[in-house]
């Protein structure tokens, strides 16, 4: 099993101020996990590839991240690997103060103390967590209409108002051009309305279709949906093969059809039905020329 797929989410940038065992913690957990998970040398070494890109993007010196792998390759972690607690020492939690905690904890620690440094508040944990945004919006697999009565069926990793956004800007840019060339890499559904510039999509209809948080389950169930439904506008059938023998009994999957909350933001949801309208006269009036 592999976990290279879900979001890695770092909430203690390297340069936060925090105690340094506070920030080579959030390495270990992330690795001990990797070595935990993962049940082959393939799988762990994307996975803790996957880890130092995203910890090196969180300004986590590469050092100190390979400094961590190193010693838990040495260490022989296992699946039942568990952390060491030396029960019969005190516990003592200390703020971080730079130069006078290094200070205390060494020699509390020489009196017999087990010292802990609790990680400060970040700017995240005074803000709401955005628990219902997860809920109203998950990750997963949507269809779009389109007003000629076709359909586009895609997933997405994030929430669907960011990649419904995604499609209006790909249909706004490719309603600029004049000819479409091979090497331009617009949407389906930006294609479909430069090819019918008198449809618009019905962004307002979108409906998340499946939740699937899993990128693997994700590209599966989108590759499901699109043998299931036959979406017109889609121009492959999805990221992931299915064999044609499960053709027959796609009709079984559950679909919950739910109505996505239409954003009122941004503009060019809006005026994508504008813009074709414009460019369908653009291009009969270049026609007739
Ligand atoms: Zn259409």
């Amino acid at each position: 099993m592999c976990i290279e797929s879900q979001l890695i989410v770092i909430d203690l940038r390297y340069d936060s101020y925090n105690h340094p065992i506070v920030k080579n913690s959030v390495v270990y957990s992330l690795v001990d996990r990797a070595f935990l998970v993962c049940s082959s040398d393939f799988e762990l070494k994307a996975e803790l590839d996957y880890i130092r890109d995203v910890l090196i993007g969180n300004g986590y010196p590469r050092k100190v991240i390979d400094k961590v792998i190193f010693r838990r390759k040495m260490s022989g972690i296992t699946k039942n690997f568990a952390p060491k607690i030396e029960d019969d020492k005190p516990f003592l939690s200390l703020p971080y103060i730079k130069g006078i905690t290094d200070i205390l904890s060494s020699k509390l620690t020489k009196l017999g103390f087990k010292v802990f440094f609790p990680s400060g508040r970040t700017i995240s944990s005074f803000l709401n967590k955005g628990k219902d945004k997860i809920t109203s919006d998950p990750p997963g697999v949507y269809e779009i209409p389109c007003s000629c009565g076709d359909t586009y069926i895609g997933r997405t990793m994030r929430p669907l108002h960011h990649r419904l956004k995604e499609h209006a800007d790909s249909i706004d840019a490719c309603l600029k051009k004049t000819k479409l060339k091979e090497e331009d890499n617009f949407s389906a559904l930006a294609h479909h309305i430069f090819e019918n510039p008198s449809h618009s999509i019905k962004f307002d209809q979108a409906q998340l279709i499946a939740i699937v948080p899993q990128l693997l389950k994700q590209k599966i169930r989108e590759a499901l949906e699109i043998a299931k439904n036959k979406p017109a506008i889609n121009k492959d059938n999805g990221e992931f093969h299915i064999s044609e023998i499960w053709e027959p009994i796609t009709h079984k999957l559950k679909t919950h059809k739910r109505l996505h909350p239409f954003p009122k933001g941004p503009t060019s949801l809006r005026s994508t039905r504008t813009a074709a309208i414009n460019a369908s006269t653009k291009i009969r009036a270049m026609a007739q020329q």
